[in-house]
């Protein structure tokens, strides 16, 4: 049976950090909106262009885009034994696609972290966020330094601030999470597969919940 994992949780909580360190252990495909949506906006694409105008300010990029380029993906042939998702779903449109999606591998979302933190940690972290501009890896300037200022310890690549990562956008940015995206708490736990994480620890602790999550 194929195992689909959701991570789920405000900007900042620590979904990609996790979906990194899950997608090693499991051996799963790590699945980011978030990371697509920036390479398609570094290789000036036509959905790029589109997704810029919204991710710029802080928007959601709408249902019928983001479902088409997750489909798109789930078209490939490493997913068929399941995947780390992380950012998408982002709304219940997109929650009842993904099932859908799931059905034609003969799978289903098999458990869905909820990953929290305070608001101010979340700013907090956005904050210090360094990003690796190949490989989407992520840093934080004081809690999870790179070995060397300013590359990636994992492919050397260039460490970059995201544009959205300054502080209005990121207040906006949890505002949209917590209108469109929150919904998809009780939407999991009606279905049974939410697990809540406590965020608000170190990473290495962050990771143990998990893998204790994983677990039953
Ligand atoms: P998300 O994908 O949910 O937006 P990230 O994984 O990108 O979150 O983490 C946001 C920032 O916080 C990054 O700079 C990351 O290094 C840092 N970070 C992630 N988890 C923790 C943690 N448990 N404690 C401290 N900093 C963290
Ligand atoms: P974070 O890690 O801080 O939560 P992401 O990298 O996941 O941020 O997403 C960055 C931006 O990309 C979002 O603010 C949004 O504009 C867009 N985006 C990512 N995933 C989705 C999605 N599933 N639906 C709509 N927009 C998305």
């Amino acid at each position: 049976m194929p195992t689909y994992i959701v991570l789920l949780g405000p900007p900042g909580a620590g979904k990609g950090t996790q979906a990194k360190v899950l997608a090693e252990k499991f051996n799963l495909p790590h699945i980011s909106s978030g990371d697509i949506f920036r390479e398609n906006i570094k290789n000036g694409t036509e959905l790029g262009k589109l997704a810029n105008t919204y991710i710029s300010q802080g928007e959601l990029v709408p249902d019928d885009v983001t479902i088409a380029m997750i489909r798109e993906r789930f078209s490939r042939s490493d997913c068929v034994n399941g995947a780390i998702l992380d950012g998408f779903p982002r709304t219940p449109a997109q929650a009842d696609a993904l099932c859908e999606m799931l059905k034609e591998f003969d799978g289903r979302v098999n458990l869905v972290p909820f990953i929290t933190a305070p608001v101010e940690v979340l700013i907090e972290r956005l904050a210090g966020r360094w990003t690796c501009r190949t490989c989407g890896r992520v840093y934080h300037e004081r809690f999870n330094p790179p070995k060397q200022h300013g590359i990636c310890d994992a492919d050397g690549g260039d460490l970059y601030q995201r544009e959205d990562d300054k502080a209005e956008t990121v207040v906006h940015r949890i505002e949209v999470y917590q209108k469109q995206t929150a919904p998809l708490i009780d939407y999991y736990k009606e279905r049974g597969v939410l697990a809540e994480i406590n965020g608000f620890a170190p990473i290495e602790e962050v990771s143990a919940q998990l893998m204790a999550a994983m677990k039953h």
